[in-house]
Protein backbone atom coordinates (compact mmCIF):
# COMPACT_ATOMS: atom_id res chain seq x y z
CA UNK A 1 0.00 0.00 0.00
CA UNK A 2 1.07 3.63 -0.57
CA UNK A 3 3.14 5.09 2.46
CA UNK A 4 0.94 8.15 2.57
CA UNK A 5 -2.10 5.94 2.54
CA UNK A 6 -0.95 3.39 5.44
CA UNK A 7 0.07 7.45 7.22
CA UNK A 8 -3.55 8.24 7.18
CA UNK A 9 -4.86 5.15 8.42
CA UNK A 10 -2.33 5.23 11.22
CA UNK A 11 -3.38 8.76 12.44
CA UNK A 12 -6.92 7.82 12.25
CA UNK A 13 -6.48 5.19 14.81
CA UNK A 14 -5.17 7.78 16.91
CA UNK A 15 -6.73 9.66 20.07
CA UNK A 16 -6.81 13.18 19.67
CA UNK A 17 -3.91 13.33 22.15
CA UNK A 18 -1.53 11.14 20.20
CA UNK A 19 -2.29 12.90 17.11
CA UNK A 20 -1.32 16.28 18.47
CA UNK A 21 1.87 14.38 20.02
CA UNK A 22 2.58 13.10 16.55
CA UNK A 23 1.86 17.23 14.83
CA UNK A 24 4.40 17.89 17.51
CA UNK A 25 7.08 15.51 16.49
CA UNK A 26 6.55 16.12 13.11
CA UNK A 27 6.88 19.88 13.06
CA UNK A 28 10.23 19.56 14.91
CA UNK A 29 11.42 17.68 11.95
CA UNK A 30 9.73 19.81 9.56
CA UNK A 31 12.75 22.45 7.52
CA UNK A 32 10.80 24.87 5.99
CA UNK A 33 12.11 27.40 8.31
CA UNK A 34 15.71 26.85 5.92
CA UNK A 35 13.79 27.62 2.52
CA UNK A 36 14.12 30.49 0.69
CA UNK A 37 10.27 30.54 0.40
CA UNK A 38 9.75 30.92 3.96
CA UNK A 39 9.25 34.24 5.20
CA UNK A 40 9.36 36.89 7.70
CA UNK A 41 5.92 36.15 8.14
CA UNK A 42 5.87 32.55 8.78
CA UNK A 43 8.39 32.64 11.30
CA UNK A 44 6.49 35.02 13.35
CA UNK A 45 3.50 33.28 13.25
CA UNK A 46 5.34 29.88 13.43
CA UNK A 47 4.13 28.31 10.73
CA UNK A 48 5.27 24.63 9.86
CA UNK A 49 4.54 21.58 8.57
CA UNK A 50 2.13 22.44 5.73
CA UNK A 51 2.30 19.38 4.21
CA UNK A 52 -0.21 18.45 7.19
CA UNK A 53 -1.55 21.53 8.11
CA UNK A 54 -2.44 23.15 4.79
CA UNK A 55 -1.06 26.32 3.29
CA UNK A 56 0.01 29.19 4.73
CA UNK A 57 -3.16 31.41 5.94
CA UNK A 58 -1.52 34.59 4.52
CA UNK A 59 1.85 34.97 4.82
CA UNK A 60 3.23 32.80 1.88
CA UNK A 61 1.49 33.84 -1.76
CA UNK A 62 4.98 32.80 -3.47
CA UNK A 63 7.07 29.61 -3.81
CA UNK A 64 9.82 29.53 -6.04
CA UNK A 65 12.25 27.02 -4.16
CA UNK A 66 10.74 24.49 -2.19
CA UNK A 67 12.92 21.64 0.16
CA UNK A 68 10.63 19.45 1.23
CA UNK A 69 12.53 16.26 -0.28
CA UNK A 70 15.12 17.21 1.71
CA UNK A 71 12.74 17.12 5.00
CA UNK A 72 12.45 13.67 6.92
CA UNK A 73 8.90 13.86 6.78
CA UNK A 74 9.00 13.49 3.04
CA UNK A 75 10.02 9.99 3.46
CA UNK A 76 8.52 9.61 6.87
CA UNK A 77 5.04 9.87 5.37
CA UNK A 78 5.58 8.76 1.75
CA UNK A 79 5.20 12.71 0.27
CA UNK A 80 5.16 12.96 -2.92
CA UNK A 81 4.42 16.39 -3.85
CA UNK A 82 5.76 19.55 -2.95
CA UNK A 83 4.89 23.35 -2.13
CA UNK A 84 2.39 22.90 0.71
CA UNK A 85 2.88 26.26 1.77
CA UNK A 86 1.30 27.55 -1.19
CA UNK A 87 -0.33 24.74 -2.62
CA UNK A 88 -2.29 22.88 0.02
CA UNK A 89 -1.15 19.71 2.42
CA UNK A 90 -0.21 16.27 0.72
CA UNK A 91 -3.73 15.39 0.83
CA UNK A 92 -5.35 17.98 -0.36
CA UNK A 93 -2.63 17.89 -3.32
CA UNK A 94 -4.04 13.77 -4.01
CA UNK A 95 -7.46 14.91 -4.05
CA UNK A 96 -8.01 12.89 -0.89
S1 LIG B 1 7.79 18.10 4.06
FE1 LIG B 1 8.02 20.33 3.88
S2 LIG B 1 6.21 21.17 4.90
FE2 LIG B 1 6.36 19.04 5.48
S3 LIG B 1 7.47 19.07 7.41
FE3 LIG B 1 8.99 18.80 5.79
S4 LIG B 1 9.72 20.82 5.25
FE4 LIG B 1 7.82 21.07 6.43
S1 LIG C 1 6.50 23.93 1.99
FE1 LIG C 1 8.29 23.85 0.64
S2 LIG C 1 8.25 25.86 -0.37
FE2 LIG C 1 6.97 26.05 1.40
S3 LIG C 1 8.33 26.85 3.00
FE3 LIG C 1 8.27 24.63 3.20
S4 LIG C 1 10.05 23.91 2.07
FE4 LIG C 1 9.62 26.00 1.39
Amino acid sequence: MDKFVEAMQMMAKMTDEEKMKAIDMNKSLCICRACPSYNDCAKENGELLYCSLGSSPTCITEATVCICTGCPVTSKMGLKNLYFCTKGSEKEQRGM
